[in-house]
Order: structure tokens, then C-alpha cells, then sequence
């Protein structure tokens, strides 16, 4: 095992999952349109771990000697620690200086209070400080809400590890 950080592709059916670990920092491929030949060509050629909770795809998978992890439980908390068994992810930590776009998991970069001036609400510029563009898709992200609930959701895990 080494220190870098696993990278994923996450089946069609876990969403959620998928968008979790791209806030938290993980390069996460996920669609809801990719097919099981798709997702484990990805997987082979790029070396990513499959998160599944789809039997035929994990044995197929494994024919193909994609390292894979089996998601059983429906408790997303439960689900991390499932994945951690296998990947140990570590302790989970929420800034924007190390997560990725939880809508198309591209990088997101620091950005100046300036230039996202016209593209957030006016209150949010009045409360807000840090933001955060992704390179690919250019959505912003600030502390919002969102990000204080997934705090308190890596609390929790954080307290389970
Ligand atoms: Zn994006």
C-alpha cells in the first residue's frame, strides 16, 4: 500500500457515495449512464478501486483483477467504513483546498473573492471569504451549507474510525 490517495469509480447506483468522496478529496468516477464493459475498462485502464453494490458487476470485476470493494449496507456512515476496511482512506477532513467538484469530480482552486463577485448570491459575498471554482466545470463552492452538514457527517465518522 502506498500513500497515495486510492482513486475510485463508484457504480450507478451509489450517487450519493460518489459525491461524498469527491468533497472529501477523492478522484470518484461515477455516471449514471456507464455500463458494466464501460466501468470496468475504466477501472482496469486507470487502476481505480470499484465501489459496488452490484454482485454480477464485482464478480466480473474480479475476473478481470480490478481490486474492488463491496457495498452492503445502506447507513452512508456504514458505507465508509466499508470502504476504509479496504482503502483506508484515514481521517476524514472537509476544505475546499483538498476536495473535488462533487458534480463533474474535477479540481477545485482557490479563488479570489473578486472574481466570483456576479456569480454568487449577494449574500453569500457578504458572508463568505474562501471560494473555490472547479477547473473543469467552473461551478463555485463556498462553506455553505452543505459543507457544514458534511462536516458534521465526518465528525461522526471521524468518532467510528
Ligand atoms: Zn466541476
Amino acid at each position: 500500500m502506498t500513500n497515495e490517495k486510492p482513486i475510485f469509480i463508484v457504480d450507478a447506483m451509489l450517487g450519493k457515495l460518489a459525491k461524498k468522496l469527491r468533497l472529501l478529496g477523492y478522484d470518484s468516477l461515477y455516471s449514471s449512464s456507464m455500463d458494466d464493459d464501460e466501468i470496468i475498462k475504466l477501472a482496469r485502464n486507470e487502476k481505480r478501486i470499484l465501489i459496488t453494490k452490484d454482485v454480477p458487476l464485482l464478480q466480473k470485476a474480479k475476473k478481470h483483477q480490478i481490486e474492488t470493494i463491496q457495498i452492503t449496507k445502506e447507513d452512508e456512515i456504514e458505507q465508509f467504513l466499508q470502504i476504509n476496511e479496504k482503502a483506508t482512506l484515514g481521517e476524514f477532513t472537509v476544505s475546499g483546498d483538498n476536495s473535488r467538484c462533487s458534480v463533474c469530480n474535477g479540481e477545485l482552486q482557490y479563488t479570489e473573492k473578486n472574481d466570483v463577485s456576479e456569480k454568487v448570491p449577494r449574500g453569500v459575498l457578504e458572508n463568505m471569504n474562501d471560494f473555490w471554482i472547479c477547473k473543469d466545470c467552473k461551478k463555485i463552492y463556498w462553506e455553505g451549507t452543505h459543507i457544514k452538514n458534511l462536516k458534521k457527517f465526518t465528525a461522526k465518522l471521524n468518532e467510528k474510525l
